[in-house]
């Protein structure tokens, strides 16, 4: 499907997430880098959080009823009183407040007179205060991109949350190693108008984040949040878009997703579908029609002590498993609304019944006893009774949204490019000030200074680049989009290999890796150098790296020894090549005395056999003709 996306109205706005790479986090002196020390282990309850005006905000309100354990764990090395809320923070840290001011600055953006830090709540227990940290750094610059100025609106810089390691019934576990390291927060004005813009203006804003020279690199590191809408939706807001080419992605899935609902919203409303039928269904428990049910799932949360509930839909029949693309079907959003909520596994609706084991005289007795007509549709689910009751009321109250069109959400993103209901949008009265900080004042002198000392464009450190060390832009470019610029550096000056074969085998080889699905990111920079430093001892050719790295991305965490090792490309010594090629001169006797020329293409052929990847093919090349030289 070809979308006009003038025609649907889409307008996006992105907030550029990254971290920085300064010596200490944002409010204590704990280090950045991730070090190893001793773990302890401590737990909290969530409670439900009252703003200063009174109001109970409705994303806090939705994590506080899940009344989940949190646990968390933290590193002695990279973790202190202050990220466990057992100490007032300490001082704003100087040098990230420059990074972010010097990125302003690169966005000509206006620095603000005082920065007053603010807590926003944040109560999934990312943060063991219930609130994070933020502070408004600059406002007002733009940058260039998809051929036009897109706004920035703030320039924030805040602390980092806490990672999460993994989810259980009922328990949350945090890794606290990240809470607290810099953010720097770029948000434009919703102008962007394609998802072609979307990817354009991420890209130029990352490229004057990585100008600053201070941001962190790699998985993580850098988080892209959207908020999008189309005409007559809903403004959503979609988090941790993770990778920049997946950005495109993203926008396109949700402008088919809010029209989708569009659609099956003007279809409901022709079928005459009111809020009050919807409102008026209550969940029941059908478990006598699944008895001798062949479904692994009903037959596991039954036996568990579990009952199947189900829910009627009123004229939904057809709309909840009519796709608009894979993962795209109201289906999804009820699934998603109901597991965010009430963390149950299985969930079906008749659109998809007969299947999962449910056979269809099943589906038939299950509508019998809800009552359901033709055009109706059942949703139901099994699990304990209080949680398959309390995930139908959810799909109850979405179904009802269904009318409306496009119900108002935070969603995440998913690898694939499809979101997925994480909560419901936060309201206004999430910030207040930051009663343990004072306001820090910015002088003009030091935004003067640090306009002084602004750095190079990373255009300016490509042509430097390509200069320095005769590489064509291209590949400067994108040594430096793939930041290798330090790894290549590096290895150019610790080895004597050809700074091209460098460049080409950090970027092109890489992409080429990456596009056959292969994860080249997760290879130490310790292995690139280790190789081209065996290349330069002669102990394996050039030519090997494409083997050598693509066993390296199959077998992550392995070693390039034991790539070497294990894909039978051991050092080969002078003396034996020299002996093969000796006996191949003898072999071939007579060809070498009646045409030489096609002699050495006959020997060359064999000992390329021989010897692919182990010996560099223009060493062959001269050991051939200088033993021919001497036989001669
Ligand atoms: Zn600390």
């Amino acid at each position: 499907m070809k979308i006009d996306y003038g025609e649907v109205g889409l307008k996006v706005g992105l907030e550029i997430h990254r971290q920085l790479d300064t010596r200490t986090k944002l409010f204590c002196d704990c280090p950045t880098e991730q070090v190893k020390g001793k773990e302890i282990v401590f737990q909290r309850w969530l409670r439900e959080a009252q703003s200063e005006l009174g109001e109970v905000d409705p994303a806090a309100l939705f994590e506080a009823r899940k009344r989940k354990k949190i646990v968390y764990h933290a590193d002695t090395s990279s973790t202190c009183l202050v990220e466990m809320d057992e100490e007032p923070p300490h001082d704003l840290d100087q040098e990230a407040l420059e990074v972010a001011l010097t990125a302003a600055l690169l966005m000509n953006a206006q620095p603000v007179d005082e920065v007053h830090v603010m807590r926003k709540i944040v109560i999934d227990g990312s943060n063991t205060t219930g609130f994070q940290r933020t502070c408004v750094v600059a406002m007002g610059g733009w940058v260039e991109a998809a051929g036009k100025r897109i706004p920035i609106q703030t320039i924030t810089l805040e602390e980092d949350a806490a990672r999460i390691i993994r989810q259980e019934r009922g328990e949350i576990h945090y890794d606290l190693t990240r809470l607290g390291i810099p953010l720097i927060e770029v948000s434009t004005a919703p102008v962007i108008h394609s998802p072609r813009e979307a990817y354009e203006a991420a890209y130029r804003i990352g490229r004057l984040l990585r100008a600053t020279g201070k941001v962190k690199r790699g998985i993580g590191t850098v988080r892209q949040d959207l908020n999008i809408s189309i005409r007559d939706g809903a403004l959503i807001e979609i988090k941790g878009v993770q990778e920049l080419d997946l950005l495109p992605k993203v926008v396109e899935n949700e402008v088919v997703r809010q029209l989708h609902l569009l659609r099956i919203r003007d279809e409901l409303r022709r079928r005459g579908v009111k809020r009050e039928d919807i409102e008026g269904e209550e969940p029941r428990d059908v478990t006598h029609v699944f008895k001798q049910t062949k479904s692994k799932i009903l037959r596991r949360k039954v036996s568990q002590g579990g009952r199947v509930m189900a829910l009627r839909l009123p004229g939904f029949a057809g709309l909840i498993g009519l796709e608009a693309r894979p993962g795209i079907r109201l289906g999804a959003e009820f699934a998603g609304r109901a597991r965010a909520w009430s963390e149950v596994e299985g969930i079906f609706h008749t659109d998809e019944l007969p299947g999962y084991g449910i056979t269809g005289e099943e589906v038939e007795e299950l509508r019998k006893t809800m009552g359901a007509g033709e055009m109706d549709a059942v949703v139901i689910v099994a699990d304990e009774e209080e949680k398959a009751r309390d995930a139908l009321e959810r799909v109850r109250e979405r179904a009802a949204e269904a009318l409306e069109g496009v119900p108002s959400e935070t969603r995440g993103a998913r690898p694939d490019g499809t979101t997925v209901y994480l909560r419901p949008r936060p309201g206004a009265a999430r910030m207040y000030p930051e009663t343990d900080l004072p306001p820090y004042p910015i002088r003009p002198e030091q935004v003067e200074e640090l306009r002084r000392r602004l750095p190079p464009t990373l255009e300016e450190v490509a042509e430097n680049l390509a200069k320095r060390y005769g590489l064509s832009p291209q590949a400067a470019d994108e040594l430096i989009d793939m930041e290798k610029v330090e790894l290549f550096e590096r290895i150019v000056s610790e080895t004597g290999v050809a700074p091209t074969v460098v460049a080409s085998t950090l970027t092109e080889l890489m992409k080429s890796l990456r596009r056959e699905g292969l994860e080249t990111q997760h290879i130490p920079d310790q292995e690139f150098l280790e190789f081209f430093r065996m290349v330069d001892r002669g102990e394996i050719a050039k030519e090997a790296a494409e083997k050598v790295f693509r066993w390296l991305a199959e077998n992550p965490g392995k070693t390039l020894r034991e790539a070497v090792e294990s894909l039978g490309l051991r050092p080969v010594s002078i003396e034996e090549v020299e002996q093969r090629i000796n006996s191949l001169i003898t072999a071939h006797r007579e060809l070498v005395e009646r045409n030489p020329g096609k002699a050495v293409s006959v020997i060359m052929g064999e000992l390329m056999k021989d010897y692919r990847g182990k010996v560099d093919g223009a060493r062959l090349f001269a050991l051939v003709k200088e033993r021919l030289a001497k036989q001669g």
